[in-house]
């Protein structure tokens, strides 16, 4: 499994490679293991790792790439079989542990992630909609409503049975 190249000392995942350290084996090919996640966003949420310690997955060869992905893309499928998810998430980050792992987590709709993208997506479509409250007639709208608005003359006001 392990081919004698490119392990980090103090690296996890070279640790789980070189079978210092115990973990949940999935799927393997030659140049990649895919393993579950200790720290689950998900039931079945898995790791998809190089058996080579590359830190970001844009330094992977060509081979390694294209193991990485079609690996990945058969333990969604097991994924799909076993756990009947609405899709399978698939991200790939680094910042913690620099040794290049894919995530693989099932989705069900309003679980952790689903509700973690969502977010994602509302504050990145979020700036045109700020931006345009920004404009001048938006702010002289809205200044306007403000003044204009009066706590004495409200329905809710508790003044209201006092003034009439
Ligand atoms: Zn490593």
């Amino acid at each position: 499994m392990t081919e004698g190249t490119g392990k980090e000392k103090g690296c996890i995942f070279c640790q789980i490679l070189a079978g210092d350290l115990p973990c949940y084996r999935i799927y393997e090919d030659e140049l990649s293991l895919a393993i579950l996640d200790v720290n689950p966003f998900s039931i079945g949420h898995c790791l998809v790792i190089p058996k080579r310690h590359v830190p970001w997955w844009h330094e992977l060869s060509d081979d390694e790439n294209a193991s990485l992905f079609r690996a990945a893309k058969v333990v969604a499928e097991k994924m799909m079989i076993a756990l009947e998810p609405d899709f399978v998430c698939m991200y790939a980050r680094g910042r913690r542990i620099p040794h290049t792992h894919v995530f693989l987590v099932p989705t069900y709709s309003g679980d952790v992630l689903d509700r973690f993208f969502n977010a994602l997506e509302l504050f990145q479509e979020s700036p045109p909609v700020l931006a345009a409250l920004r404009e001048k007639d938006s702010m002289e709208d809205v200044a306007e409503l403000l003044r204009e608005a009066d706590p004495k003359k409200s329905s809710k006001s508790k003044d209201d049975s006092v003034e009439c």
